[in-house]
């Protein structure tokens, strides 16, 4: 068995029911998917359009992307014919930029609005308030080609695990605000993306469903082979 199946199998006997592990492959080769692969691993997550096109081009179909870096409206184009998640939404600007494209495409995108609650400056997303303001606003509603399935947030980069627990239990709560304010009869609305290889365990004890998963996954082999 090769450390990445390895690996995936050691992650998978650590979920809570009914969370799905996304493999983030950014920066690795495409024989690295092709390896998680082959034990039965289909969710991917790229934060580039530019590497996610290069290697959905050349790996199986059935493969379920889901994009996690910033999205720039002008890029969305390239990876609207497949894309399965938008996680990154921060933007009504970039919901309906997502709408148009995924409407050429005759398809509709599932798409996270991603939320800020951590410490630090530079990480993208909307304040609560901004979200709150935007599904009060209501222009997302006409927007037949996206179908917003919940919210994504990252905790702040810290030892301090308390902290962590906190912000990820602010997005759970987030989560519960939206879901009883504008989403109750929408059973799309169900998704909160939460969690990464350090602290994934704390996000699953907070409500994540979906955790993204990188270095844990194909870290050790990449630097390994350094
Ligand atoms: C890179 C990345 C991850 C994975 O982080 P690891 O620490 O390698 O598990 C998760 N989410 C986002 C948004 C990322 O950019």
């Amino acid at each position: 068995m090769s450390a990445i199946v390895e690996a995936i199998e050691e992650y998978r006997a650590t979920l809570t029911k009914g969370v799905e592990l996304i493999a983030v492959s950014k920066t690795f080769p495409k024989e690295y998917i092709e390896d998680a692969y082959t034990c039965g691993q289909r969710h991917f997550g790229e934060n580039k359009v530019q590497e996610l096109s290069d290697k959905a081009e050349s790996l199986p179909k059935d493969i379920k992307w889901h994009f996690i870096g910033h999205m720039q409206t002008n890029k969305i184009k390239y990876i609207a014919p497949y894309i399965y998640m938008i996680h990154s939404v921060d933007s009504l600007k970039v919901l309906e930029a997502i709408n148009k494209e995924a409407a050429k495409n005759q398809r509709t995108i599932k798409v996270l609005m991603q939320i800020h609650v951590a410490q630090e400056e530079t990480k993208f997303g909307l304040l609560p308030e901004e979200l709150y303001a935007l599904l009060d606003e209501g222009k997302w509603k006409e927007l037949n080609n996206v179908s917003i399935c919940g919210l994504m947030g990252m905790a702040s980069f810290t030892d301090d695990m308390q902290q962590v627990r906190n912000e990820f239990t602010t997005i759970k709560n987030i989560f519960d605000t939206c879901k009883g304010k504008y989403f109750t009869d929408n059973s799309d609305f169900c998704e909160i993306s939460m969690g990464m290889t350090g602290d994934y365990k704390i996000a699953m004890e907070c409500g994540s469903t979906l955790v993204r998963i990188g270095n844990g996954i194909f870290g050790k082999r990449y630097y390994q082979m350094q």
